[in-house]
């Protein structure tokens, strides 16, 4: 059977169609990349504008991708939380009027969730497994027993990895439009991580938890101290050279952090039953190359297994409100679409 998935949860327009085989018939994103360029974050009101304009034409293009019409695919499914209320609403709406006016089946879908189930789109992924959710607005570690049942077992005490990113970004003036993430790590390849220090957080935790709050700061610190070495104003651009060093250390640190997390859950979980011995890496940051290798490693030296989705498919788009559609549909789950509601806080609950 085929779904049709809509995502409009932050700030792109993603929809796909998808087959229950896992195979991708037809895809359309109209990203908002200019949009919110200059506002230092995504403004709601600008996003919810952008998803209204763009919702018919990118459901038309990614239908018309695959050679379908409406009428063809067997089931609905949207991204109805956690994410910019008036955003999800967008799509919401959209998905609920399709399902009703073709009487097609529907599901909402939670975006997570959906983050988390793209680890098993075309791979041989069976529960219970791990996952490092990393994203723009997320960084938790989950145990994943099935679909519809995840327990948070660590999350960030203030900003997530993404917003990290991002924030470093805009610290060292690279374009953001679409998330600063592979911006810093375009520049951090060519950077030597020694060159400025900074600290790994919660080193003596022995929980999983996360923190980039204090990482974010001192690395602010860090970008004032070089610039001031350099005798730039606060405002002035530094070196390319001095910006790849800044970088390299900020990833570096942070994928420290990431790797000491990772080890205390591979061990806190050796007592649990049903044991787990699989990683999953999700969300926008598991694009990044080096998280995904250093990661990668550490599961190999516990002899774990790893997983992480195409990088493409990291970051938000309409296949992962798709496949995530076909899962639940699998598992006999639907929702009823005129009385669907969306959610900006949508805790996971556990069953
Ligand atoms: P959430 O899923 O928590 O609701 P979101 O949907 O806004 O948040 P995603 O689309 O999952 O977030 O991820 C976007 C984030 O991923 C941005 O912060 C972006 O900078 C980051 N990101 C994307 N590619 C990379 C990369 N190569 N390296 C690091 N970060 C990246
Ligand atoms: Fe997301």
């Amino acid at each position: 059977f085929t779904v049709l998935g809509i995502e409009t949860s932050c700030d792109d327009t993603g929809v796909a169609v998808v087959e229950s085989t896992g195979k991708i018939l037809g895809e359309s994103i109209a990203s908002q990349a200019g949009i919110h360029e200059n506002f230092g974050g995504i403004v709601p009101g600008l996003a919810k504008e952008a998803h209204a304009a763009n919702i018919q034409a990118t459901i038309a293009d990614a239908l018309d991708k695959a050679g379908m019409d409406v009428r063809d695919v067997d089931a609905i499914a949207v991204t109805v939380g956690p994410g910019l209320e008036i955003c999800l609403r967008v799509g919401c709406e959209a998905a609920k009027t399709l399902a009703i006016a073709h009487s097609k089946p529907f599901v909402g879908v939670h975006h997570l969730e959906a983050h988390i189930l793209m680890s098993r789109l075309n791979s041989s992924l069976e529960f219970p497994f791990l996952s490092l959710l990393v994203s723009g607005g997320h960084c938790q570690l989950l145990r994943c027993d099935g679909i519809g049942s995840y327990e948070v077992i660590g999350g960030t005490l203030d900003d997530s990895l993404g917003e990290a990113y991002d924030k470093v970004a805009r610290m060292l003036n690279l374009p953001v439009g679409g998330g600063g993430g592979p911006a810093v790590e375009a520049l951090a390849k060519n950077g030597d991580p020694s060159v400025v220090k900074l600290p790994i957080p919660m080193q003596h935790r022995k929980d999983c938890d996360f923190s980039f709050a204090g990482l974010k700061n001192a690395f602010r610190m860090a970008v004032n101290k070089m610039k001031e070495i350099r005798g730039l104003e606060e405002g002035g651009d530094l070196a390319e050279q001095d910006k790849a060093d800044l970088a390299a250390s900020f990833q570096n640190v942070a994928i420290k952090h990431l790797e000491q997390r990772l080890k205390l859950a591979i061990s806190n979980t050796k007592r649990d039953t049903p044991a787990i011995d699989k990683l999953v890496v999700v969300g926008g940051v598991a694009a990044n190359k080096a998280i995904r290798e250093s990661l990668s490693n550490i599961c190999e030296a516990n002899e774990w297994d790893f997983f992480v989705p195409e990088a493409r498919l990291c970051t938000d788009n309409g296949v992962m409100a798709a496949w995530a559609g076909i899962e639940k549909i699998n598992c006999n789950i639907s929702d009823v679409p005129t009385t669907q509601e969306v959610f900006a806080r949508y805790p996971f609950s556990n069953n």
